[in-house]
């Protein structure tokens, strides 16, 4: 299950390594690389290895990357000096959240302030 990836997902193949973008951490069951259009100074992308939709496909055995990818957003906070400034963790989920890319990915935003509450 692990191996599983999607032709012509854009995510998937970057974890596969067959894109120039550049990673910031990978592991068998997790990647993190910047996001293409920043809106923020620090704004990574951290997704599972697997192609996964969306939070509508997570199931208990993805329990492991899925905690593994909270792991990441902290190593991230602490390489990059943000966890006491803070920052932002979204995982947009279907229309009504503006989800445009179809495998399950984290959002990692920080270096400015966000005005904008849940
Ligand atoms: P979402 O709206 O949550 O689906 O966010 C998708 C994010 O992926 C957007 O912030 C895009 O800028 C970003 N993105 C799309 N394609 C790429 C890519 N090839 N490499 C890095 N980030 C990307
Ligand atoms: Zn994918």
């Amino acid at each position: 299950m692990t191996n599983r990836w999607m032709d012509g997902c854009p995510f998937c193949r970057i974890v596969r390594g067959e894109t120039s973008t550049r990673l910031l951490y990978q592991d068998d069951l997790v990647t993190a690389f910047p996001d293409i259009h920043p809106i923020a100074p620090h704004h990574y992308l951290i997704v599972p290895n697997v192609h996964l939709e969306s939070v509508n496909e997570v199931a208990p055995e993805h329990e492991a990357a899925l905690g593994r990818m909270f792991i990441v957003a902290r190593h991230l906070a602490e390489t990059y000096h943000v966890a006491q400034s803070g920052y932002r963790l979204i995982v947009n989920t279907g229309p009504h959240a503006g989800q445009s890319v179809f495998h399950l990915h984290m959002h990692f935003i920080a270096g400015r302030h966000m005005p904008f509450r849940a």
